[in-house]
């Protein structure tokens, strides 16, 4: 039997905790862990991302900010936005959606957030505490990626892992977590010679590309768990429809489990948000 892995209903209890643990910390310091997010022009799926993230702040009681910037608006003043961010102390958590229109300097926009507040868990800083197992803002999607896994899998010790992609924002940290996990970890890209092989050696594959049903059956080993990054969106008889990197119909029939999307990483991710922001609150005041 194969399991479906309900990302939505996990994220669900992740934000529940959360936000009790957002209604003790504000009880005992004071203070309400506040997130500040950034969209800079007006990309429909940025402004979609946007609004479910305020959404989900708003349930776990952060108090959430919204800056909402022209596309012409220029290095200069996302810059000063980002620095005035960085010194507001109402602000523990701050988030610049990416991506960014092309005239910005998305590494200079993420190196200029302070990395206590890097919720994102892109700044250098944080990747390199990272990779060396340091105390660290763990990047959302890897961090989401990982909770299922380790609820489907007693223990992670020895397995071997595929990741495919090798992007900063997930292939990346998402094959360190695994790695720290004590998993024998093999990152494949678009270079990778013989890749349906190696993922068929996989005990767990994850599947980060940006390429809709990439991965069939024949690239899977049966009983393996199975975690879908990707989010394509595929016109499909004449309708958008949201596709994942892995073909779902067929690699469900050997799987041992499967995340579907929607419905899988994604609301994990909006969710470990959440739960990055109460921790940079947290450490940002000690506790
Ligand atoms: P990037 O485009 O930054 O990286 C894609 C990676 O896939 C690259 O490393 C690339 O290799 C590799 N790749 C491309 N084609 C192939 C191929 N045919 N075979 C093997 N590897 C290949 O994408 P992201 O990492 O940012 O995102 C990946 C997907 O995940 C996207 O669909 C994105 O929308 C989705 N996403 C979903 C999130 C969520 O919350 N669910 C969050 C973030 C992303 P190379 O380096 O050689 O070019």
């Amino acid at each position: 039997m194969t399991v479906r892995i309900d990302g939505k209903a996990l994220a669900d209890d992740i934000v529940e905790k959360v936000a009790l643990d957002v209604a003790a910390f504000k009880r005992d310091q004071k203070v309400t862990p506040g997130l500040a997010v950034v969209l800079v022009g007006e990309d429909p799926a940025s402004a979609v991302y946007v609004r479910n993230k305020v959404k989900r702040a708003n349930q776990a009681g952060l108090n959430s900010t919204e800056h909402y910037l022209a596309k012409d608006t220029s290095q200069e003043e996302l810059d000063k936005l980002i620095s005035q961010l960085n010194q507001d102390d109402s602000v523990h958590g701050i988030l610049v959606q990416l991506p960014l229109p092309k005239h910005l300097d998305e590494s200079h926009v993420i190196e200029a957030i302070s990395p206590a507040k890097d919720v994102d868990g892109f700044h250098p800083q944080n990747v390199g505490n990272l990779v060396t197992g340091q105390k660290s803002l763990i990047p959302c999607t890897p961090l989401g990626c990982m909770i299922m896994l380790n609820r489907e899998i007693d223990d992670l010790s020895g397995k071997n892992a595929v990741v495919i992609g090798r992007s900063n924002i997930v292939g990346k940290p998402m094959a360190s977590l695994l790695l720290q996990a004590n998993c024998t970890v093999t990152t494949v890209h678009s270079k990778t010679q013989g890749i349906e092989s190696i993922c068929r050696n996989a005990d767990i594959l994850v599947a980060a590309v940006g390429q809709a049903l990439l991965v069939k059956k024949e690239w899977v080993k049966p009983g393996a768990v199975i975690i879908d990054v990707g989010i394509n969106s595929v016109e499909v008889e004449g309708k958008r429809r949201l596709l994942g990197d892995v073909d779902y119909d067929q690699v469900s029939s050997i799987a041992g489990a499967i995340t579907p999307v929607p419905g899988g990483v994604g609301p994990m991710t909006i969710a470990c948000l959440m739960q990055n922001t109460l921790t940079a609150a947290q450490h940002q005041l000690g506790v």
